[in-house]
């Protein structure tokens, strides 16, 4: 098959936007490929792999049927599949998580044996990790500085889709089937729906976003984590709208997209911070064995609703507002003393928008052991929390049903409510016990 290319489709499940598969076409005939890597299918959890399902089944609809997926190690898949089309080039956007670079180095390798080629082009970020540096060359350790340069280097303009595209036609393993998840609600997936919600949002929600967004009960916040995660919409098509407007929510809207591409610039630059606490000095600090209150904790069962509430939203959806995520995450960590590790994987494993860089660092900025961290000694109170961001309750009531029922002054306290828990930690002790640990970490730097 002369003048045949493969595009190797991995966290950009679109056709808008994607310079990879532009270039891919220019060669002729292009393969449309999936490959799916048992190592990371098995880390994902229901949610994660019921939305990257069905994405796959809109990529297909939108080539025509043309996608090819394909099971296995992508060292091997991906050099088999050009070999299959004598394929001299293999297009794809590069990946700058620490899986996936030492995956595609492996990959570049395997092909380069069998003189073929991998070309990386675009990233998922509007500007690829590792771009942004201070004056001196070091990479920035903190958010604002980092957020100024980032805007004032700027990005490309969006590009088209493809105009007149021939998907080449291979064997599929087809996308995979997966076990309907009961009472798993996941949102509309694939380009279309992305790019449908980022337009509802950005004509109706945008301008109210500034005050909206810490509201877990209102549709405030813009919910494109998910479609941004699978790149079935690329950042670069929110920015190019955003900069038509000139209105404080637009700014903050990308101040939040730039925390997306701090942490992935941070990861670049630390691959073990996926891990270990990036201030070392945080490796001191004494937590308990992760035991029956982390699976209170999981279940959404410590009997403090608005935690509650957001463990089973991530249950029921793949998805957690952000306010509550902090919320969550501070109460495992400092109020039942967990390492941040073993929130975080739960994390990845049930949100379809697990996102190594973000929920990382995200859980890293909770524990005060990250980059730009949160001062460890400001500790949510998960009452409070629910009293300042849930006034009502109605997103408790929407999450525990055992609640639902509770007057609005009780929600936030309830007491001796059938089927659901009394607290299983008393916070104010907790923390104080978290401010005591802390306390000896910083005595240990003096
Ligand atoms: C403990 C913890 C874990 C998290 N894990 C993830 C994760 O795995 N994947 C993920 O995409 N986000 C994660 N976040 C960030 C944030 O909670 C989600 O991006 C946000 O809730 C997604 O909802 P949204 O699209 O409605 O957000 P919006 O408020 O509408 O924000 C717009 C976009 O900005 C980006 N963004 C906003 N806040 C953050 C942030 N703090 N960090 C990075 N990007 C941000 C996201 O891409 C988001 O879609 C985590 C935050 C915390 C505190």
């Amino acid at each position: 098959m002369p003048g045949t290319s493969v595009m190797w489709f991995r966290r950009d499940l679109r056709l808008a936007d994607n310079p990879a598969l532009l270039e891919a076409g220019q060669s002729g005939e292009v393969v449309p490929l999936f490959v799916l890597d048992p190592v990371l299918w098995g880390r994902a959890g229901p949610a994660r792999r019921a939305y990257l399902a069905a994405s796959l089944r809109e990529l297909d609809a939108s080539l025509g049927g043309a996608l090819v997926v394909r099971r296995g190690d992508p060292v091997h898949v991906v050099p088999e599949v050009a070999a299959e089309v004598s394929a001299p080039t293999v297009h794809l956007a590069a990946d700058f998580g620490p899986y996936g670079r030492v995956r595609d180095a492996r990959v570049g390798e395997a092909l380069a044996a069998s003189g073929r080629e991998l070309s990386p082009l675009g990233s998922p970020y509007a500007v690829a990790p590792g771009r942004v540096r201070k004056p001196d060359g070091e990479p920035f350790r903190v958010y604002s500085p980092f957020q100024r340069v980032w805007l004032e280097h700027g990005w490309r303009a969006p590009v088209d889709p493809p105009s007149d595209p021939t998907w080449a036609s291979l064997r599929s393993d087809g996308p995979p089937d997966v076990e309907p998840v009961p009472g798993l609600e996941l949102p509309p997936v694939g380009e279309q729906a992305a790019r449908a919600a980022w337009a509802d949002f950005r004509d109706h929600r945008l301008e109210g976003y500034r005050e909206g967004r810490n509201l877990p009960a209102s549709n405030g916040a813009s919910q494109m984590s998910t479609y941004l995660r699978w790149g079935e919409i690329h950042p670069r098509t929110l920015l190019a709208d955003l900069a038509q407007r000139d209105s404080a929510s637009a700014t903050t809207y990308r101040k939040e997209l730039a925390w997306r591409e701090f942490y992935a610039d941070v990861l670049w630059h630390r691959p073990e911070s996926a891990r270990v606490e990036l201030r070392s000095d945080f490796e001191a600090m004494v937590h308990d064995p992760p035991g029956e209150t982390f699976e209170a904790w999981k279940r959404g069962m410590t009997g403090y609703p608005i935690v509650d509430a957001g463990m089973r939203q991530m249950l029921a959806t793949g998805r957690m507002h952000n306010r509550v995520r902090m919320i969550v995450a501070s109460f495992l960590v400092k109020d039942l003393h967990v390492a941040w590790q073993h929130g975080a994987r739960v994390f990845m494993e049930r949100l379809a928008d697990g996102d190594l860089a973000s929920n990382m660092h995200g859980w890293q900025w909770v524990a005060g052991s990250g980059t730009d961290p949160a001062p460890y000694f400001r500790v949510f109170n998960p009452t409070t929390q629910g009293h300042k961001f849930d006034p009502d309750g109605a997103y408790i009531r929407r999450w525990v049903p055992e609640l639902a029922d509770v007057p609005t002054e009780q929600i936030h306290e309830p007491r001796g409510v059938e089927g659901y828990p009394e607290p299983i930690v008393d916070h104010a002790a907790e923390r104080k016990e978290a401010l005591a640990r802390y306390e000896r970490v910083t005595a240990r730097r003096r």
